[in-house]
């Protein structure tokens, strides 16, 4: 006989498995990341189908089998509708989707992400929030899930002088994990110029200019103040400048877990 579990999930991924078979990506409250096998769910006469969707806040039950673990119930708790019904949002909702699957790789409960992940998705599916906000999301979700994983950025002191920070010229450096000063910047650059280093690492180890507005943004993101986020004015070079910073930070720690896991 096999056990049943019971759990809250959200589905981020799902893909399409031989003939009428669909495989689900959850992340759910109890056991964390779950890959679950939706047997014949394709098929008009399943009884899952209308639980497991794309984007549902689902409770589903599910089997441990020899080799993969298949979903016996689902029940919709939430759909995001609004989420479902722009495509911008549903854009939002896969960039988010994308960043989760990168950063969590394996099976294991965690009541942080579980809430960053619930919280996220209803403020994406809040039709009242302003466009330029929503666009804030995925920023949103990646540096509090880095955050909840140990890679906190250090965003109000120096993190290799521990100099407090005043809104000058300031520089992101991923190795460190946070912002460093001018002149730490300008010292960094020398060491790593005189190694005429030119492994991928190197702009991550020196820095990249941080502008003070996009730190503001920033340190409110990682406040988690969503009052002060959603009066924000967001200027599209805010949003470049925050995707190109965000985007360094991630593959740095994403190549690093690469490489130690190699
Ligand atoms: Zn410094």
């Amino acid at each position: 006989m096999f056990v049943h579990y019971r759990t809250k999930g959200i589905i981020f991924k799902k893909e399409d498995r031989g003939e009428a078979d669909q495989l689900f990506t959850f992340y759910t409250k109890d056991f964390g990341k779950l890959e679950i096998l939706g047997r014949a769910i394709r098929k008009i006469s399943s009884k899952l189908r209308s639980g497991a969707e794309l984007f549902y806040l689902s409770e589903i039950e599910f089997i441990q089998g020899k080799t993969h673990k298949t979903l016996t119930d689902a029940i919709s708790i939430e759909k995001f509708r609004n989420l479902r019904k722009s495509l911008k949002r549903l854009a939002i909702a896969y960039k988010i989707s994308g960043v989760l699957a990168k950063l969590v790789k394996f099976q294991e409960p965690d009541e942080k992400i579980w809430r960053l992940l619930n919280e996220t998705f209803k403020n994406l599916n809040n039709s009242n929030l302003k466009s330029t906000i929503c666009n804030l999301l995925p920023y949103y979700f990646l540096w509090n899930l880095l955050s909840i994983l140990g890679y906190k950025a250090e965003l109000y002191n120096c993190v290799i002088c521990q100099k407090k920070l005043l809104p000058e010229k300031l520089y992101f450096n991923s190795k460190e994990g946070g912002l460093i000063c001018q002149n730490c910047f300008k010292k960094v650059k020398l060491v790593e110029e005189d190694k005429s280093s030119s492994l991928p690492f190197a702009a991550a180890r020196v820095g990249k200019e941080v502008k003070p507005d996009i730190v503001k943004i920033l340190r409110i993101i990682l406040e988690k103040n969503w009052l002060t986020l959603s009066k924000l004015k967001i200027e599209k070079d805010f949003l470049k400048e925050l995707a190109s910073v965000s985007k360094n930070y991630l593959s740095f720690i994403v190549d690093e877990a690469e490489a130690s896991a190699a």
